[in-house]
């Protein structure tokens, strides 16, 4: 069976629909694996969910979802952040609202454990760091674990020496085998990584592999949007960018 990986959707329409065409391609998969923040920043919020629905799916809550709908405070987000999900509440109707309020934090599929953040903290944490990433070995049981929230792919690696850091380019192949680890597909609907496309990965369970890819898509017609809804300047530049 195949599953796709898709992390920080942003109420990027464009960048999802351009990943689901190009998983389409590629042979359909038998699910798909949200890991996060499917709202927020971007300009279509809840066509984003609808979308979504239409799949056979699982996904756990970011923060930016459960900001949006109250859940979580948005005193922590940046001034631009907090403006967007002032705006992206207005933009759900109450079916939206139920999605996400009751989107769990934690998803055990197979060997997976899925998160948004990190397992110790699955709303909150970044990792970005070994020294972080070594902690939340701990705090999960499956042999892998799938994370967001960062936008930047990469792959934590849990061995006798303590914890490894690795990039994961484009179009590379990741073999599971017995080391533990904690992958991050990248940003599907606002990377992070300097590279602009949707990024998202394919995992094969019969292969037992992992494959990251990056699909173009029409970012100026998601910031075309984001300009007319006066969603703020720099979430709009920066889809232009990847950063
Ligand atoms: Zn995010």
């Amino acid at each position: 069976m195949r599953y796709a990986l898709i992390a920080d959707i942003h109420a990027n329409l464009a960048a999802l629909t351009a990943i689901m065409a190009d998983i389409e391609c590629r042979g359909w998969v038998g699910e798909v694996w949200c890991l996060g923040d499917v709202v927020g920043y971007g300009p279509d919020p809840h066509q984003c969910i609808e979308y979504l629905k239409q799949f056979e799916h699982v996904c756990v809550a970011g923060n930016h979802d459960w900001a949006a709908v109250g859940k979580i405070s948005t005193s922590e987000f940046n001034p631009d952040a907090a403006a967007a999900c002032h705006w992206t509440a207005q933009q759900l109707n109450p079916e939206d609202v139920k999605y996400l309020e009751s989107l769990p934090t934690t998803v055990q599929r197979g060997d997976f454990t899925l998160v948004h953040g990190s397992p110790r903290k699955p709303i909150w944490e970044y990792l970005l760091s070994t020294g972080s990433a070594q902690e939340n070995f701990t705090y999960f049981k499956s042999p892998f674990c799938l994370i967001g929230h960062s936008h930047v792919p990469l792959i934590f690696e849990s061995d006798k020496a303590g914890c490894s850091l690795s990039e994961f380019p484009a179009n590379d192949t990741l073999m599971l085998a017995e080391k533990r680890l904690i992958i991050n597909p990248g940003g599907a609907g606002q990377p992070r990584d300097g590279d602009p496309r949707a990024s998202y990965a394919i995992y094969d369970s019969e292969m037992g592999a992992i494959t990251r890819y990056c699909v173009p898509y029409d970012i100026g017609a998601t910031q075309t949007k984001m300009e007319e809804y006066g969603l703020p300047a720099s979430l709009v530049a920066r889809l232009s960018y990847g950063v």
